[in-house]
């Protein structure tokens, strides 16, 4: 089935195909590593995992770059203020922001790379727009991007550009809403920065040069597609484009996907505006990992999510419904035979599922198709009516599902442990993490270990003992269920 995806170009939906006949070609801006990332840059990364997993389940491989912006004006102020070289300033970031996409099972691109270690290729860059007259350099020694040569620029945004004043330069790296300004491709070193020795001077490059170099040096002139952060769309890609397309004379990128802002009461969740969790905040607070993964796919990437705890309940919830589920019909064994009215349910959640996928990645129909799924099965067992064949199909089913949204396998635990180890080291520990510290302080084998002497304890009669080991682990957030199948548990 075709996957069918917004185009911000061309404004409408269009299908997915690699343009060479065998590899997706993708490139998707990554994260300025000034600081911890917050978990609206963290919708746009688990939305773009979402597409190349559904890329991948239909069969297609990507060439997928994601590029590291490793010196920008925030990254020189917050190293200046550590009194640090930025070489030794944003490595705990860079390592860091691994950590968070790995918590929150970010699958690795094939190609991460680095804007310091991409300098040659942009000064390059710079040089061939300077020979088509497409670059200038001001008496300071910086570059900038000649936008009256570039007369396509702004069909991207569809920003009326008439305001534009020929000439008017910018050269911060923040976002620039409403100026269509010549911008910075290289600025000329400044006392006391961080600056390269090139052919074009001595400086370091603008914020926007770098994605067209990296994309361009790893996918070619023109490739499939490009994402991010609906904040990106004007002026970084805007300016992506004019940049490359100015050299290149060939289409950029042919798919622009931007996923929209998560919000905190109707506004950006920003670090600027200070109304921001990072992903450590809320691990650190005992939220789980796969919840927050599950709440930023709750809504489709091309809608805003207004970000709040009661939403981060509901996705916990959720998790633990398909978990539970996932356990219930794989750990036990059914009789052999068809439900075949089952079987109705998980042949339509399976159209539905990838019908949703494949409708501009509809992740909040694809996961209500299959809680269509878990509603049916989970009465088909309490009424005795699920059996082998039907558990097969579930099973499958549900396998389909996680390869895409990847909130099934448990690893929440050992995640909270190690973001508890990483406030250890850096010294965040509040009394929310300590309570946690608390909770968390049972192992696994020794609570089996309790649970199994309390058994012990209720076979021999010994109620004020069993009693009295509930009450412990309960202390500890932890729930004993006895059910007829025997003793569970879970952390609350
Ligand atoms: P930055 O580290 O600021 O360059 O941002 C990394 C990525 O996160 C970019 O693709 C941004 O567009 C995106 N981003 C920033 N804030 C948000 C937000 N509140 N919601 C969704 N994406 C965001
Ligand atoms: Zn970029």
């Amino acid at each position: 089935m075709t996957i069918n995806l917004y185009n911000t170009l061309t404004s409408t939906l269009e299908p997915l195909a690699p343009s060479d006949g065998t590899t997706f070609r993708m490139y998707a801006c990554g994260p300025t590593v000034y600081d911890y990332g917050h978990i609206g840059n963290f919708r746009t990364f688990v939305h773009v995992d979402v597409l190349r997993r559904v890329l991948h389940q239909r069969g297609i491989i990507t060439r997928h770059v994601l590029n590291i912006t490793d010196v920008d004006d925030k990254i020189i102020r917050n190293a200046a203020a550590a009194g640090l070289p930025i070489g030794e300033y944003t490595p705990r970031f860079e390592k860091a922001f691994f950590e968070d996409l790995e918590w929150l099972h970010v699958e690795q691109p094939e190609i991460i790379s680095r804007a310091t270690e991409n300098i040659p290729e942009m000064v390059n860059l710079v040089e061939q727009l300077a020979a088509n007259d497409a670059a200038y350099q001001a008496e300071d020694g910086s570059w900038y991007f000649r936008i009256a040569a570039f007369p396509e620029y702004g069909k991207l945004s569809k920003k009326d550009l008439d305001g534009i004043e020929s000439g008017a330069r910018v050269d911060v790296d923040e976002y620039n809403k409403n100026s269509g300004s010549d911008f910075a491709l290289w600025k000329a070193a400044k006392p006391g920065e961080h600056s390269w020795e090139t052919t074009i001077g001595t400086g370091r490059p603008g914020w926007h040069i770098e994605c067209s170099a990296m994309a361009m040096k790893y996918l070619g002139p023109s490739f499939d597609l490009h994402a991010g952060g609906e904040d990106l769309m004007f002026p970084h890609h805007e300016n992506e484009i004019a940049q490359s397309e100015s050299v290149t004379h060939q289409i950029f990128a042919h798919h622009w996907m931007h996923v929209r802002f998560l919000l905190v009461d109707g506004r950006k969740m920003s670090k600027s505006d200070g109304n921001f969790y990072t992903l450590r905040d809320l691990l650190l607070k005992g939220h789980r990992a796969s919840a927050i993964r599950m709440l930023l796919l709750s809504v489709p990437y091309r809608h805003q999510l207004n970000f709040t705890m009661d939403g981060l309940a509901e996705a916990t919830h959720s998790i633990e419904r398909l978990r539970v589920f996932h356990d219930r019909v794989s750990k036990n064994s059914f009789p052999a035979g068809e439900n075949s009215a089952l079987d109705a349910v998980i042949a339509k959640s399976t159209t539905d599922y990838d019908g949703a996928l494949s409708d501009d990645l509809n992740t909040a129909e694809a996961r209500a198709a299959i809680f269509e799924m878990v509603r049916a099965g989970n009465i088909a067992v309490d009424q005795g009516k699920m059996f082998a064949g039907n558990r097969e199909r579930i099973l499958a089913l549900l396998e389909r599902f996680d390869a895409v949204f990847a909130v099934l396998v448990d690893n929440d635990e050992e995640i909270t442990r190690e973001a508890l180890a990483w406030a250890e080291t850096e010294g965040r520990m509040t009394q929310a993490s300590e309570e946690l510290v608390a909770q968390l302080s049972l192992t696994e084998e020794q609570i089996d270990t309790l649970i199994a002497e309390r058994n012990q304890a209720r076979k021999s009669r010994n109620f004020a003992r069993a009693d009295e080991i509930r009450k412990e682990l309960a202390d500890k957030n932890i729930l004993i269920e006895d059910s007829k199948d025997g003793v569970s548990w879970k952390r609350k």
